[in-house]
């Protein structure tokens, strides 16, 4: 997957993006992440890439023309390239949206600052609107490399395991079981016998209720869009009962 960035800031990815996982993706060459300056489109003598906006009122906003030419770039040499604009009034980033992306060959991600960019080029040239949350944010970086995390671990030899993606939170719907790990006891606290005992029916059907449990218990809310199987039910009834 090749995934472009234009932004005002490339210097805040490197931590995020070199490191562990999403690192070791791009060295393997699975995931081919370009960030590109949009100031270096900028034709004006001071490089300047915002400018007041029209109407009056405070901040300044992205200036069309550095924009335009990095997309007449970017598109010229890849015209069916999917491009994302974040920004707090787009579309939520939920996991089965993450699962469409990590599906295509090329993104461009474009990161807005201060008052956002100029609409001409929302217009003109963005595909869909993402946000990662009710919140705002001062720039579309922190979105950008959420986003990237988030789709890149879905995409097949970027984790250790394929079926690692495959289990976890929001995967089928739920929040996912508990996790334990050595040892067995620690500071008087005890890991569930069950998942002791080498019995995989048993370890299996624990974790499909302890991750029940943490749905109703964390995001009852899921549990209402979840489809229920007749088991899941039982242990529904089960938790609700305290059995
Ligand atoms: N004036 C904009 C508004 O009220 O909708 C907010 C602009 S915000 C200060 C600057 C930039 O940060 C946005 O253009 C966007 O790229 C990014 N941003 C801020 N919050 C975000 C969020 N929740 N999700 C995605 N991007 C966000």
């Amino acid at each position: 997957m090749l995934i472009d960035v234009l932004t005002l800031f490339p210097e805040m990815f490197s931590g995020v993006l070199g490191t562990s996982i999403i690192g070791r993706a791009r060295e393997k060459g699975i995931l081919d992440i370009n960030l590109i300056n949009i100031r270096d489109f900028a034709k004006n003598k001071h490089k300047q890439v915002d400018d007041y906006p029209y109407g009056g009122g405070p901040g300044m906003v992205m200036s069309p023309q550095p924009l335009f030419d990095a997309f007449y770039h970017l598109l010229e040499a890849s015209p069916t390239a999917r491009v994302i604009y974040f920004s707090p009034q787009g579309k939520t980033l939920r996991q089965e949206m993450a699962e469409k992306y990590a599906n295509m060959s090329h993104l461009i991600l474009l990161c807005g600052h201060y008052e956002g960019v100029d609409q001409r080029v929302i217009d003109r040239f963005v595909d869909e609107e993402l946000s990662i949350g009710d919140y705002v944010l001062t720039g579309g970086e922190l979105p950008s490399m959420v986003f990237i995390d988030c789709i890149s671990r879905l995409i097949p030899g970027v984790l250790g395991s394929s079926l690692s993606a495959d289990d976890e939170s929001f995967s089928n719907g739920l929040l996912e079981y508990p996790h334990y790990t050595r040892p067995q006891v620690y500071q008087g606290l005890k890991v569930p016998e069950v998942l002791l005992s080498g019995n995989h029916k048993e370890i299996e059907r624990w974790r499909k209720k302890e991750s029940l449990r943490n749905t109703l218990k964390k995001r009852p809310d899921l549990l209402e869009k979840a489809n229920l199987d007749l088991e899941e039910g039982r242990l529904i009834d089960e938790i609700k009962n305290n059995k």
